[in-house]
């Protein structure tokens, strides 16, 4: 769209220029930014105001600072990063070219290995999009389904517990278009900041607030998580019986998924360990692993228990015997606690061994730090391929034959099988600033298809719009990450 066709005559002599990269065409005055803060109004040109990112091995990237076209020519590992060696563009600061009946804005030929290569670069706006964040903790965060807000409003829902971790998924196109004004800006604002890896609080319906950061702790309700748990109740008997075995009678290894208790499970059999009579809550799956012994929580194991003995059902005189001595710990060693039974088969705390004590050390030392993991997702098989090729489907196909490689800024994209291009991409993968937003609402992300010279060219792309990256250095303002 032409401003001639777009701007009045008193807005052209005021020196407004119209961008035309998203929907919103804003009118930008001079020496002002567009809503987005991505384009703004220099010297009556519209221009980009982040640099183009370069990735480049460390070693170039010490030589490669560039600023247009004087910064970079004579250095000699310039020039290598000139013949795109060893140095690949992003789509970071690319710019968009909405809508896209347009070429992508870089398509950048490239050498390596022999092989002639293209790599096409551009910004995406991604109105279907979100994350999905995974929060090694075993504490309640809230219930399955359960509705995620931020500032009071509706983000996202919890989805599926994994293996020591809570799901879940935030964004999304109903939380961005489908419900009022104000959700689609909380929404877009969230999902901004967690890709930029920056903490967001969420507030759970019915459970906890999380401060969540990529690459970061959870904080639960204002405590910072410290472990990912060994395993389940069950997993941590399986790894640690023949280390209890010389010194308990009975280990319970609390745990809201599976409680494990070693005498009944195959772990204390196989090591011929007496049955304790130590009856747990909950409802037994197999021999030694119960489900439901309490309310899920914050308390030990990820339950709502903070007296272990709350779990105890009751105890059988026919088995258990005066003197006997019981561990009970949780899956991340952060809670244990020693009993020995007394003359009426009560448990009574004691002093733990050393022995003991060392083997819940050593579950403490096995569970890996706990962290936030923030995935970025998104639909990329819609007109976006129209800025790779004439014929969108064909890039989809090459994606899906593998001739085609996608990466997020740098960062190798999981793309989902079946129909589009929907991907996914580790945030804390990706260099600083690679998002941005427009206020349609929607995700702005860079995005690279890099396939061989010959393959663009049989799937009809834009070759004839090739330029080197000598041409990119010169004309643009760059910046080289590592
Ligand atoms: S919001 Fe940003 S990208 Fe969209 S028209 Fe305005 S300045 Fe351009």
């Amino acid at each position: 769209m032409s401003d001639e066709l777009t701007l009045t005559e008193t807005e052209r002599k005021a020196g407004i220029v119209r961008c035309d990269a998203c929907p919103v065409l804003c009118r930008i005055r001079p020496d002002r930014a567009g809503a987005c803060d991505r384009y703004a109004n220099e010297d009556g040109r519209l221009v980009r105001v982040d640099p183009l990112v370069l990735l480049a091995k460390p070693g170039l990237a010490r030589v490669a600072f560039v600023e247009g076209s004087d910064g970079w020519a004579g250095e000699p590992g310039a020039n290598v990063l000139g013949r795109g060696e060893g140095a690949v563009v992003t789509g970071i600061g690319a710019t968009t070219t909405y809508p896209d009946y347009k070429p992508a804005p870089f398509i950048v030929s490239s050498r390596h290995d022999g092989v002639d290569m293209v790599t096409v670069v551009t910004e995406g706006i991604f109105s279907y999009c979100g994350v999905k964040v995974k929060i090694d903790t075993d504490r309640y965060l809230g219930p399955e389904q359960a509705t995620v807000r931020v500032k009071g409003e509706a983000v996202g829902h919890v989805t599926t517990a994994e293996y020591g971790s809570q799901m879940l998924s935030l964004g999304g196109v109903h939380h961005l278009t489908g419900g009022s004004k104000k959700e689609g800006v909380v929404t877009c604002d969230a999902l901004l900041a967690l890709c930029s890896k920056e903490a967001v609080e969420v507030a759970i319906d019915g459970g906890s607030t999380v401060v969540v950061q990529a690459d970061r702790p959870p904080i639960v309700n204002g405590a910072t998580e410290e472990r990912m748990r060994v395993g389940c109740g069950s997993a941590a008997i399986g790894m640690f019986a023949p280390q209890w075995r010389d010194h308990v009678d009975e280990v319970i290894v609390v745990d809201d998924h599976i409680t494990g208790v070693l005498s009944e499970h195959q772990g204390g059999r196989f090591l011929d360990m007496k049955p304790a009579g130590i009856r747990v809550r909950g409802r037994k799956s197999t021999p030694g692993r119960y489900f439901q012994v309490a309310n899920p929580g914050l308390g030990w194991g990820g339950t709502d228990v903070s007296d272990p003995l709350e779990i105890i059902d009751r105890i059988d005189p026919r088995q258990a015997w005066p003197g006997l001595k019981l561990l009970m710990v949780s899956t991340t060693g952060e809670h244990s606690a020693w009993f020995e039974l007394d003359d009426e088969l009560k448990p009574r705390p004691a002093a733990m061994p050393a022995p003991v004590r060392a083997v819940v050390e050593r579950i403490a030392e096995n569970c890996e730090p706990a962290l936030c993991t923030v995935l970025f997702m998104a639909g990329a098989g819609g007109s976006l391929r129209a800025g790779v090729t004439e014929n969108p489907v064909r890039l989809t196909r090459s994606v899906r034959a593998a001739l085609t490689k996608v990466t997020l800024g740098g960062a190798p994209a999981f793309v989902w099988p079946g129909g589009g291009i929907t991907v996914m991409v580790d945030v804390a993968q990706m260099p600083a600033n690679s998002f941005g937003y427009v206020p349609t609402p929607a995700l702005v992300a860079p995005i690279e298809f890099t396939l061989r010279a010959d393959d663009y060219a049989a799937l009809g792309g834009y070759a004839s719009r090739a330029v080197t990256l000598e041409d990119v250095l010169r004309a643009n303002k760059v910046r080289v990450d590592t």
